[in-house]
């Protein structure tokens, strides 16, 4: 992607220190999401790798991987996939509970939201301990989707979460060192 791209999107993103605790830099993409330039440069970034390999569902993790996903689904003429905080989806859901950055945390998706052997992609906003992408990959593959890989906005790269999947293909459009 042209670097000028990662410029703005760079730019746009508001470190929040001790959020939501005490020790958390909390990375706002509000900003980023409100600019119009910056929301053109964020859905191109985050389809890019992905382009020409048939990706057929992409799972967006709830909440800000709704919104980082469903454009780049789009892009990719792919379906679009909520993965779920627990009790949110109505019919019948296979569920994770993974380690987060901060808490425990439990997610889901629809059994039948994934048709068998779909090749799929996950998007979400942050990797950062991995265990939210981890337990994404569980379900995947719970479901019977082929997981391509990983789409982020933003690797906190300091916190090693790629270690946690580094059996798929991780694509971030920014790596933040520390
Ligand atoms: P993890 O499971 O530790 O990789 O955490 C990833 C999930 O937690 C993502 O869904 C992020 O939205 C959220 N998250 C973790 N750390 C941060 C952070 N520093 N800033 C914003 N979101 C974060």
């Amino acid at each position: 992607m042209a670097e000028f791209a990662v410029d703005t999107i760079r730019a746009l993103i508001r470190d929040i220190p001790d959020f939501p605790e005490p020790g958390i830099v909390f990375k706002d993409i509000t900003p980023l999401l409100g600019d119009a330039e910056g929301l053109v440069a964020t859905v191109d970034a985050m389809a890019a790798p992905w382009t020409e390999l048939g990706v057929e569902a992409v799972v967006g993790i709830e909440a800000r991987g709704f919104i980082l996903g469903a454009p780049p689904a789009r892009a990719l003429g792919a379906g679009f996939v909520p993965m779920r905080k627990a009790g949110k989806l109505p019919a019948a859901t296979a569920s994770a509970t993974y380690g987060l950055e901060y808490g425990v945390d439990t997610i889901e998706m629809h059994l039948d939201a994934i048709r068998p052997g779909a090749r799929t992609l996950v998007i979400d906003d942050v990797l950062a301990t991995g265990g939210t992408a981890a337990a994404a990959a569980a379900l995947v593959n719970d479901v019977g989707g082929d997981l391509l890989g990983f789409g982020f906005l933003i690797e906190l790269c300091f916190l090693n979460g790629r270690q946690k999947i580094d059996q798929h293909r991780i694509e971030a459009v920014l790596a933040v060192e520390g």
